[in-house]
């Protein structure tokens, strides 16, 4: 048996960041991981020299860049662009997203560009948290009256939240990350894995252990009290603290009786969201100007992720594309609107094709802040002392990967918490 004061199970971003905190606060820490390497949904795999993330990935200005940067990470890429087009009725059209293209779109009246700008110059100072209990689409049906203006933020949001789901989604956290959006994202030169390998070096200086290739199958507790998580080759560790970077279901899972904890409400509420994702690498644009395009009445993104970040070690450019997938799934139709999507956009792509990645059905998040939460889970499972959850669904506002690791921080802060809330009464004994 071995003995840590902390246990992380789960080595992705939101695994890693609870390690590296927990280790910084002095804590002897132990990480397990079920695969082979680290960074769960957070992975890139280069294929023919080309880096492909599991899906287009964006570093927005939210919880999860702060917090890398006050880690010391480099992150090395660039922010791309916002001019693009916007897919409507099969055709491309500039998107009004500054002042140029705001007055030259085709796609608005001149009523709804008055209105369209009105909100871009006022967004940014959007009190977000004044519509946390509405739905998006009470939001946009009950402050934007231009159907074409709605169609945009619709649009818009969509991209920055994954979330096809107008009726469900909380209108606040999505709204807010458009906010974030609007600073500028950030593409990362070879991908999201160059963010998780920092990340595992950072864990590493900390003094992390990290153990991948086993799974966790059971996490023990006894009296109320965490005590130790078993692994699929029957290594026991004993700690103090486990942190759950797991799906809900599968933190459900692996917890005895867990239906008689909040596990299972955070379990029950979780609303998945999934998308297609169409990646290539091309070795040269068919179309150089079209390389950002938004969907307006299609739930589809293009992003060329090269414009602005090292993604092959030969000059190919790596597209990414998304269908946003709502209720209804279809690998095969999926598929093919998003090649035509990239026939509109790139034609001719297939002649410059180098590599190609399609995952059809991939969770982009196992929760999001929706209107029928009953609860925000974690950092704590109340009924289980010592024992926490994080992850991006572990939400408490946050979307994505600000999620994530808004949750593994709340975790270690928690235990943080506890303990000089146990040594204070001592303290306070000594003292009289
Ligand atoms: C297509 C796509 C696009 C995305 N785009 C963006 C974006 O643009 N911006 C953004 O902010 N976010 C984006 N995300 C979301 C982002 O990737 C995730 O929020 C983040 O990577 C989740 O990290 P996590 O640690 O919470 O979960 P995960 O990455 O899923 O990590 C959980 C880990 O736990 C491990 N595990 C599970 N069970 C066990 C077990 N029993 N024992 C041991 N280990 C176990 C898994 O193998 C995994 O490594 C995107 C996601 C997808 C799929």
């Amino acid at each position: 048996m071995l003995k840590f004061d902390v246990a992380v199970v789960g080595g992705g971003v939101a695994g890693l960041t609870a390690a590296i905190y927990a280790a910084r606060a002095g804590k002897q820490t132990i990480l397990i991981e079920k695969q082979e390497r680290l960074g769960g949904r957070a992975m890139t795999h280069k294929k023919k020299g080309a880096y492909f993330n599991l899906g287009g990935h964006a570093l927005y200005h939210g919880d999860a860049l702060s917090t890398f940067r006050e880690l010391g990470l480099q992150l090395p890429g660039g922010q791309p662009s916002v001019d693009g087009y916007g897919i409507w009725k099969g055709k491309l059209s500039p998107l009004p997203m500054g002042v140029k293209s705001l007055f030259t779109t085709p796609l608005l009246s001149w009523k709804g560009k008055m209105e369209l700008g009105a909100w871009l110059a006022k967004l940014g100072k959007l009190d977000t948290q004044l519509y946390d209990n509405m739905s998006l689409r009470e939001w946009i049906e009950g402050n934007v009256q231009d159907p074409m203006v709605r169609n945009l933020f619709y649009s818009l949001l969509r991209t920055a939240s994954y979330v096809v789901a107008p009726d469900l989604q909380a209108a606040g956290p999505v709204l807010q990350q458009l906010k974030h959006a609007l600073k500028g994202v950030l593409y990362l030169d070879r991908g999201w894995g160059a963010m998780v390998d920092e990340l595992k070096q950072k864990a590493l200086e900390q003094g992390v252990q990290i153990v991948t290739k086993n799974k966790v199958i059971s996490v023990e507790h006894h009296e109320g009290k965490a005590r130790h998580v078993l692994c699929g080759d029957g290594m026991k560790i004993e700690a103090n603290h486990i942190i759950l970077t797991t799906p809900p279901a599968v933190a459900h899972e692996l917890v005895p009786h867990a239906e008689e904890t909040a596990l299972h409400t955070w379990k029950e509420q979780a609303v998945e969201v999934t998308a297609a994702c169409l990646d290539v690498a091309l070795r040269r644009l068919p179309e150089p100007k079209q390389q950002f395009v938004y969907g307006l009445d299609q739930t589809v993104f293009l992003s060329n992720q090269s414009r602005a970040a090292y993604l092959s070690d030969d000059g190919a450019q790596v597209i990414t594309l998304l269908k946003y997938q709502g209720k209804e799934k279809d690998a095969r139709r999926d598929l093919q609107e998003l090649e035509e999507t990239l026939d509109l956009v790139q034609p001719g792509w297939r002649n410059e094709l180098v590599e190609k990645q399609y995952l059809p059905n991939i969770t982009v998040c196992h929760d999001f802040m929706h209107v029928k939460r009953q609860e925000n889970p974690g950092p704590a499972v109340p009924e289980i002392i010592g024992l926490y959850v994080a992850g991006e669904w572990a939400a408490h506002g946050e979307l994505l990967v600000d999620a994530a690791t808004a949750s593994a921080k709340r975790a270690v802060e928690h235990i943080l918490s506890l303990e000089s809330e146990e040594r204070t009464p001592n303290e306070h004994r000594v003292i009289v």
